[in-house]
């Protein structure tokens, strides 16, 4: 079996074609049908000759996942992968950009929120994917499988998106935010960026990337350090130390002090505005002195703050505010002046929302 190719740079393709006795440009080939077209099927690559698609065929396995289910609601459709050595992740296909605030026209938005490991190490109490535990890191291959697969399916279901378009690309926003912390995988989700946003194949603006952190301090100095416009988003869902550390056990470690530091420095570094997310739980972070805090902790940042209230995750005893107590402390928010948003919990119905990958297909007895 001939795997990996997904998971090589234009270039490296490129090089690997001579040491196969192939002129490079098949790789530029190869590129154009699974980046543009999103075949994968080394037949189906009809400007290759016949005689070297006959030899590969059966051979040469581009893609290292297989789409075995998905669940859709209204706004959202919800992807089940297998990976070739059997672990199971999730990538949600969002109608509209829910990690930032940006909504010019959301009629044409598709945001994709990819997963980056095969469940989480980071057990956040909130969270689903958290609670089952962590199997492994994603390849590079099996990051950008997700994205070929997202459109293919996109391609073959247009009505559930209400696209009637025939633009090739449909996914407009990537967001890193599925199954597992991007940082703790980053030298496979750098890699991943930089393949989908080469010009010559699927060329997405770095700036329609979304990387999302619970508050890995090593990861968002290396972040700083690689200066590409993706945006940041990072968890931060209580402005107390303590309170943080009880939802987000990683920042027991990966301090409150430190990451205000280490954001601190990205700022001045890029000048680029952060989105925090806050997930707001009844009775734990939605109080009037929250927001005193996130006031202060906010000040010195360029910055939006999403708010999400919780979706339930069985198992779990942690509350979704009611609607008017989410109005409150949006008001709140506002008469402080912080700037916020309100997300939307789209796909709580099928377990799509925020910190509930993993959850629905355990009841339907797929061990993840
Ligand atoms: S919220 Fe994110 S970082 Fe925390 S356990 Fe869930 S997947 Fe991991």
């Amino acid at each position: 079996m001939i795997k990996g190719w997904l998971s090589l740079s234009l270039e490296e393709l490129r090089h690997h074609m001579t040491t196969l006795g192939q002129p490079p440009h098949r790789a530029n080939q190869i590129w154009s049908w699974v980046w543009t077209k999103f075949i994968t099927d080394i037949q189906k690559m009809t400007d290759l000759p016949q005689k070297w698609r006959d030899e590969l065929s059966g051979e040469l396995v581009l893609l290292p996942l297989t789409l075995i289910d998905s669940i859709q609601e209204n706004e959202s459709v919800k992807l089940l992968f297998e990976t070739l050595d059997g672990h199971h992740i999730e990538t949600v296909i969002l109608k509209q950009d829910e990690a930032t605030e940006e909504t010019e026209d959301p009629r044409k938005r598709l945001t994709l929120c990819i997963s980056s490991q095969a469940g989480c190490p980071l057990g956040c109490v909130f969270c689903a994917t958290g609670k089952l535990g962590f199997s492994r890191n994603l390849e590079v291959d099996e990051i950008l499988a997700q994205v070929i697969l997202a459109e293919r399916f996109i391609q073959e279901h247009p009505g559930l998106f209400g696209l009637t378009l025939t633009t090739p690309r449909k996914i407009s926003n990537i967001v890193y935010m599925g199954m597992g912390e991007p940082f703790l995988n980053w030298d496979a989700v750098k890699k991943s960026i930089s393949i989908l946003t080469h010009p010559k194949g699927y060329n997405l603006g770095y700036r329609h990337i979304t990387i999302s952190t619970a508050g890995i301090i090593e990861g968002i100095r290396h972040f700083t350090e690689w200066n590409q416009p993706v945006r940041l988003a990072v968890s931060l869902h209580s402005p107390f130390r303590m309170g943080r550390e009880r939802l987000i056990p990683i920042s027991r470690s990966n301090s409150l002090d430190e990451l205000i530091e280490v954001l601190r420095e990205y700022q001045d570094a890029t000048g680029r505005r952060i989105t925090f997310e806050y997930i707001l739980i009844a009775g734990v972070n939605d109080r009037l002195e929250d927001v005193e805090g996130l006031r202060k902790l906010l000040l010195p940042f360029k910055y939006v703050l999403n708010i999400i209230p919780y979706n339930p995750v069985p198992g779990i005893e942690l509350e979704t505010p009611s609607r008017g107590r989410v109005q409150t402390f949006f008001r709140f928010l506002r008469e402080a002046g912080i700037h916020a948003t309100l997300r939307k919990s789209r796909g709580k119905t099928i377990a799509a929302g925020c910190g509930q990958l993993g959850l629905l297909w355990e009841n339907r007895e797929v061990s993840l």
